[in-house]
């Protein structure tokens, strides 16, 4: 067994601390990796703070946006070699001979796909335990190339808020021209923010923090729209095509479900704790849809690496160290956050 140091939550309610574990020797298909960086998730205080009401798996180790170097891989793993950069996201396996397995769609597996922590692998008895550690083995079928080119440190949150707004982004089809809302700038809607440009589309962050304009604009957004303020809400009244709705608190849903167009979609990808009241006249006037996604499959998350690489597309972060995490989650929280924390794993070592 590979002694592995981490930090996790041991109960809903106190501070993440210090915990020492061990992971599998790996197996003829696993890669062994040595974690360098872990993005910070809201999923990752949902969860720790059992706010999806679950049933949380404790300890818990969270983070699933890791990125590191491969140390040592099985008999059988044909794709990764020592010394390669790879990264692990949230999903770290899955039926894979389901429907939605075998096209590329494990997210959705009708067995349900196994989660990088808060779950228990497919064997029912191991705790899967997430990125803030030092070291994962994963099956090499759930592990992404990474190029080593970018900053390492920006990649990190990619394996999870990249791909979670780059699928749905996709999926709908934005391009040149579409008018795209971004609710929420945060981990997720500064990304979802960047795919949209790099798309074509014209992009408006819609936000509850005024601060961020300025930011919002450097991202490449064209306009910023001020939510709190009922007079700019109403000027942008039937605008968009798609809305993608990143926030992860509580808020009233139909409000902004009038600002799209005829056939306009809102994309759900952000889980507050609380579910939503939908007034169905904002659903039903324009003919408009909510469409929910989770992340993306292997091969999509790949095919997202892949662009960001090509197109020099990282993520804008905070790096701490893991002794600052509950901090961090603090700030989350209250929305102050430009725009992601990744842990530098190095402070798990010392
Ligand atoms: P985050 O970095 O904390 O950003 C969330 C943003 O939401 C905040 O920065 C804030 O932006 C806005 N916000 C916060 N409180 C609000 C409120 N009361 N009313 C309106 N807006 C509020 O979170 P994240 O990591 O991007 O995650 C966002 C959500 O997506 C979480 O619920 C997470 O669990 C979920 N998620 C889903 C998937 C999936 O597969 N579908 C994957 C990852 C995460 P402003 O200051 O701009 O308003
Ligand atoms: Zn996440
Ligand atoms: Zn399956």
């Amino acid at each position: 067994m590979i002694p592995t140091k981490a930090y996790a939550a041991y109960n809903k309610s106190t501070p993440l601390s210090p915990f020492d574990f061990s992971r599998r020797n790996p197996g003829a298909h696993d890669v062994q990796i040595e974690i360098l960086y872990c993005g910070v998730c809201h999923s990752d205080i949902h969860q720790a703070r059992d706010e999806w009401g679950g049933g949380s798996i404790y300890p818990m180790v969270p983070g699933h946006e890791i990125v590191g170097r491969v140390i040592a891989v099985g008999a059988h793993v044909k794709n990764f070699k020592a010394g390669d950069i790879a990264g692990v996201g949230v999903m770290i396996d899955s039926c894979r001979v389901c429907k939605n397995c075998q096209n590329d769609l494990e997210q959705y597996c009708v067995e349900g796909m196994t989660g990088t922590y808060n779950t228990y692998e497919r064997d029912g008895k191991t705790i899967a335990q997430g990125g803030y550690s030092t070291q994962i083995v994963t099956d090499e079928k759930y592990v992404l190339k990474i190029s080593p080119k970018l900053d390492l440190k920006a990649v990190a949150p990619l394996l999870c808020a990249g791909i979670t707004t780059y699928s749905p982004l996709r999926y709908v089809n934005v391009g040149k021209g579409t008018k795209v809302g971004v609710m929420g700038l945060g981990g997720l809607g500064h990304m979802g923010v960047k795919f949209a440009v790099a798309f074509g589309a014209e992009v408006t962050v819609i936000s509850t923090s005024a601060s961020k304009e300025a930011d919002a604009k450097k991202l490449g957004a064209h306009n910023f729209l001020l939510s709190n303020d009922e007079e700019q809400m109403k000027k942008y009244g039937g605008y968009f095509d798609v809305i993608l709705n990143t926030v992860a608190a509580k808020h009233e849903y139909s409000r902004f479900l009038n600002l799209l167009n005829l056939n306009g979609t809102m994309i759900i990808v952000g889980l507050p704790s609380e579910d939503p009241q939908v007034k169905l006249f904002s659903l039903l006037t324009n003919r408009r849809s909510l469409l929910g996604s989770i992340i993306g499959g292997i091969k999509e998350t790949q095919e997202m690496l892949d662009f960001c690489a090509e197109h020099n597309i990282v993520a804008d972060i905070e790096l701490i160290p893991i002794q600052q995490i509950n901090e961090a989650y603090e700030r989350m929280i209250k929305g102050d956050v430009h725009y992601r924390f990744v842990i530098d794993i190095n402070s798990l070592r010392n």
